[in-house]
């Protein structure tokens, strides 16, 4: 077990030094933004939502290692989906961190289950799930028109 925490450590480091899909994303059609007031991180993304499918995602904002790596997880998990199923992996991520989940939820997550540690510290919790509320936000502002289309 202490292996796989040094693994998810390694994780969520590279992704707070190196973090992807940061910066404006030049084809932006929905966007929020998100804070964590207990930490300070704050956070905005933006999505390209064509057909239903999130074609681009993107992140800005400043915050701790925690909240920025989750972003950068988060975008790199669901560029490409159908919003359905980012939306689905946000439910999924959420319990995650809120509650624990199973063997078998936690290998659909991949990488996002890197995450599942911050469970045993609950003010924790909101800097990993930051980037997610705000990418429903996102979508969310972005309406129905996207999956309709
Ligand atoms: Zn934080």
């Amino acid at each position: 077990m202490s292996d796989l925490r040094e693994l998810y450590q390694e994780v969520i480091l590279d992704h707070h030094k190196r973090p992807r899909n940061f910066g404006p994303l030049a084809e932006a059609n929905g966007h929020a933004e998100g804070r964590n007031p207990l930490c300070g991180d704050y956070l905005t993304v933006q999505v390209d939502v064509e057909g239903g499918v999130i074609k681009g995602v993107a992140f800005e904002g400043a915050g701790c290692a925690i909240s920025r790596a989750s972003a950068s997880l988060m975008t790199d998990a669901v560029k490409g989906r159908p919003v359905e199923e980012a939306e689905r992996m946000f439910a999924e991520f959420h319990r995650m961190v809120t509650s624990g989940v199973e063997d078998a939820v936690e290998e659909s997550l991949g990488k996002l289950a890197v995450f599942c540690g911050v469970r045993e510290f609950p003010s924790r919790v909101k800097c990993a799930s930051l980037a997610w509320h705000t990418l429903h936000a996102a979508l969310e502002a972005k309406g129905g028109t996207a999956s309709t289309e």
